[in-house]
Formats: structure tokens, C-alpha cells, sequence
């Protein structure tokens, strides 16, 4: 069964439950528009295919958003069920964009850096000659091969071939900073997901039917996937909550450690390194499956789709599943795991952070005006005036210059994470 089909299948359960008709049902699940791209680069004296795509799930609310994927696995199939996963994860987050999602068929790996941004620059003209790229109608984003160096790319593009849009810098999120990206957006979908993870040990209730012991801290937790969102999850669970994660899994294998790993040592490693084999943090084997059948008491898939399927579903032994990929679990494998009693919290949910924090890098760059200069504006006016009423009823004199430095301290990542905050509550 395709991943298209197995989101189709969970639309098609909770339509039921929502009595949707069928018209709606269909309507729901149909692409508005889609794109596909051949693009022929000059590399070394030879000319290179490659096929890409962007889809549009839903024009509801413009514009679109989601992410740009480079990966030899891209096809039409997935970048539309990916498409549509955005349209309900932003809906999820009362985000303001309709979904979509696009991608490129290729090895990142298998080329040099001057390379991809010849690359990225013929695919990204098409996709903007074509109208699926602009700030009023479709936004990209850093997803799986892609990141802010990217992103730059395509706006660098954008800017060359449509030289009078005054709000081109709202063309992608994700940017590096110096080009109007946002603080903490690298960081964001790693963030949301320590969010959702502290939000659940809020609720006592909801520990207890997990069969989860009550603090956070005394859980053991898996990891799967150490790219941009495992590791950024990773690192704000092990040093903001005190996590203790026994496992982290890559591609060729994955590293254990009963007593916790140390996953600060763990990151600067893998700066260097490009692997998480250190013996030292932790013991590394070889089977990247087996990961996912150790036991523990939280499972967080962070990498790819279909990690969990009917083929292992019954070796799983958690209590409870953080989808933090994009449909990590196949429909069947779903249903045993809620069947068998395992408590499963939804990707388009769990990951909804990046888009969120992407929100916010767009709305500051199509509204031309600082992040956060505005706010702080109103916050501190709205600070000063209580202070003052206070003031006035105790008769004391409160140092305002000391406030005022105080509020002018709290910067765009601060707010920009207050913000994410909000909307995964
Ligand atoms: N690629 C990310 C996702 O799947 C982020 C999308 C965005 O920020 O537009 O949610």
C-alpha cells in the first residue's frame, strides 16, 4: 500500500466520524494543482535530468506552504500525500496557509555544492515561471535534504526573475537569517515536539492511561533519526527536562545506553564525525531496524514514513508513540498499535512547529516591519501603564528605565518561541 494511500485511509476514518459526505470526502482528498518538472542542468560537459514536483492540496487559505524534499525516494504519490498532511497539520495549529508540498528526485550526496545550486536554481525557475513558488501563493520550506542554504537559493532566484515584487523575501521560509529568515526556525520542529512531549506531563490523566511513570524525567525514550529534527528534539528534552534518552537510531544503525545518553557530547561528535557510532556515549549496533523493538516507555520516529508497518507493528514495545516524522506509521499498523492499547499522538500535530515558526518568518517579511518591534511596543506600553496605576494606588516609584531594558531584552526568538508555545496548547 503507497503512503498516499494510507493518509488517504486515516481522511477516510475521521471523515466518517465527522459524517462527512462523500462529495466532501472527495473534494477533500483531490490535489487543486500539481506540477511536474524536468530540468536539464550542464554538470561537467554533460546534461543531467531530473524530474521534480510541487503540489497543491489545498487553495483554501493562501498562500500554500510546506516543504521542499531532496531524495532519491521523491515521487508524485508521496509529494501530494505529503501536500495534503500540511493542509490539516496548519489547520491543526490555526495556522493561516492551505498545504502543499514539493521535491526533487535526486541524491543530494552524489553532488558538490556548486552543483546543487545550479540545480536548485533550474528547478526553482520553473516552479516560480509556473506560479508555484511566490510569497502570495506558495511558500517552500527546509524539509528532509534541504535546508536554509537552499532556501537562499530559491530566494536569490525568485529576486533575479521577478525584480518589482516588493515582498520577495516572503517566497520560502526557513532562510538564513542575514536574508530575512527568523531565529529559532532551524530549531522549531525540534522544539514543537519537546512542546507536545511537556504538554502531555501536564495532564496527569493522560500519563496515567499511558501507563507512563509521572515525571518526564523518569521515562525512558527512543529516538529515531538524528537529522535536523531528532537532534534538535533530542538536545531540548536532554537539557531542558532532563530526559533520559536510552537510544538514538540513524540509517546504518543505532547507539544505546541504558543509564541515558550524554547528547550534547553526542551532537559535537556528530558535527565532526557525520556518524552517531561513539563508543564512548553509548554501545553502536549495527541494525537500524531493531531500534524501534527495544523497549521503552516513549518512542519518537523521527525520520522518515512507514518507519512502523504490519512487518514489525507486533515487536513494538512501548507505551506510548510521538509521531515526529511525516507518517511514521502505516494505517494498519495504526490500528494494532491502538488495538493493543498504545497511545499514539499525531504528526500533523506533533511536527506543526516548523510551519508555525515559518509563519511567523513570512508574516515579517510581507509586513516590512521588524519582528517584534511592534509587540514590544504594546507590551511595553501595556507593562508601563500597570506599573504606573500601581505606583499611583501604593504611592511608590518604580525605576522605569530598569523595566524598559528589561522588556527590550527578550528578542525575536523569544517571541517567536512564545508564539509556538501558544499554538501547540
Ligand atoms: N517541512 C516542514 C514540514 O513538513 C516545514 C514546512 C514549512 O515550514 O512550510 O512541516
Amino acid at each position: 500500500m503507497s503512503f498516499k494511500d494510507n493518509v488517504n485511509l486515516h481522511v477516510d476514518k475521521s471523515a466518517k466520524l465527522l459524517n462527512f459526505s462523500d462529495d466532501l470526502l472527495e473534494h477533500l482528498k483531490s490535489i487543486h494543482s500539481l506540477i511536474k518538472v524536468n530540468v536539464g542542468v550542464v554538470l561537467d560537459g554533460k546534461i543531467n535530468n531530473f524530474t521534480g514536483w510541487r503540489a497543491v492540496h489545498s487553495e483554501h487559505i493562501l498562500p500554500t506552504k510546506g516543504g521542499l524534499r531532496y531524495s532519491e525516494t521523491v515521487d508524485q504519490d508521496d509529494t501530494e500525500a505529503l501536500a495534503s498532511l500540511m493542509t490539516y497539520k496548519c489547520a491543526i495549529v490555526n495556522i493561516p496557509f492551505g498545504g502543499a508540498k514539493g521535491g526533487l528526485k535526486i541524491n543530494p550526496k552524489n553532488y558538490t555544492m556548486p552543483q546543487l545550486r545550479e540545480i536548485t536554481k533550474a528547478f526553482a525557475s520553473k516552479l516560480i515561471n509556473k506560479g508555484f513558488i511566490s510569497p502570495a501563493l506558495n511558500v517552500p520550506a527546509p524539509d528532509v535534504g534541504t535546508s536554509e542554504r537552499e532556501m537562499e537559493w530559491i530566494l536569490e532566484t525568485y529576486k533575479t526573475l521577478k525584480p518589482d515584487d516588493i515582498n520577495y523575501r516572503g517566497c520560502v521560509t526557513g532562510k538564513p537569517l542575514h536574508r530575512g529568515g527568523i531565529a529559532g526556525r532551524t530549531e522549531a520542529t525540534g522544539r514543537g515536539i519537546e512542546e507536545v512531549v511537556r504538554e502531555i506531563f501536564r495532564h496527569e490523566d493522560v500519563v496515567k492511561e499511558a501507563g507512563l511513570k509521572n515525571e518526564l524525567k523518569d521515562n525512558e525514550i527512543i529516538v529515531q533519526g538524528f537529522g535536523n529534527v531528532g537532534s534538535n528534539l533530542a538536545k531540548h528534552l536532554y537539557n531542558r527536562d532532563n530526559a533520559k534518552i536510552i537510544a538514538i537510531g540513524e540509517y546504518d544503525g543505532y547507539l544505546y545506553n541504558k543509564k541515558g545518553i550524554d547528547i550534547n557530547a553526542l551532537i559535537e561528535f556528530y558535527k565532526t564525525n557525520k556518524t552517531i557510532n561513539n563508543p564512548k556515549l553509548g554501545k553502536f549496533k549495527n541494525n537500524p531496524s531493531e531500534l524501534l523493538e527495544l523497549d521503552c516507555d516513549i518512542l519518537i520516529p523521527a525520520a522518515l514514513e512507514n518507519a512502523i508497518t504490519i512487518d514489525n507493528v507486533d515487536k513494538i514495545k512501548t507505551k506510548l508513540i510521538i509521531e515526529a516524522a511525516n507518517g511514521p506509521i502505516s494505517f494498519e499498523a495504526d490500528q494494532k498499535l491502538f488495538e493493543k492499547g498504545v497511545m499514539i499522538i499525531p504528526d500533523i500535530y506533533v511536527n506543526a512547529g516548523g510551519v508555525v515558526v515559518s509563519y511567523f518568518e513570512w508574516v515579517k517579511d510581507i509586513s516590512h516591519i521588524r519582528f517584534g518591534r511592534v509587540e514590544k511596543r504594546f507590551q511595553e506600553q501595556k507593562i508601563l501603564d500597570i506599573i504606573d496605576l500601581i505606583d499611583k494606588k501604593t504611592n511608590t516609584k518604580t525605576d522605569f528605565d530598569t523595566i524598559k531594558k528589561i522588556i527590550h531584552g527578550a528578542d525575536e526568538e523569544d517571541l517567536a518561541f512564545s508564539g509556538l508555545e501558544d499554538s501547540m496548547r
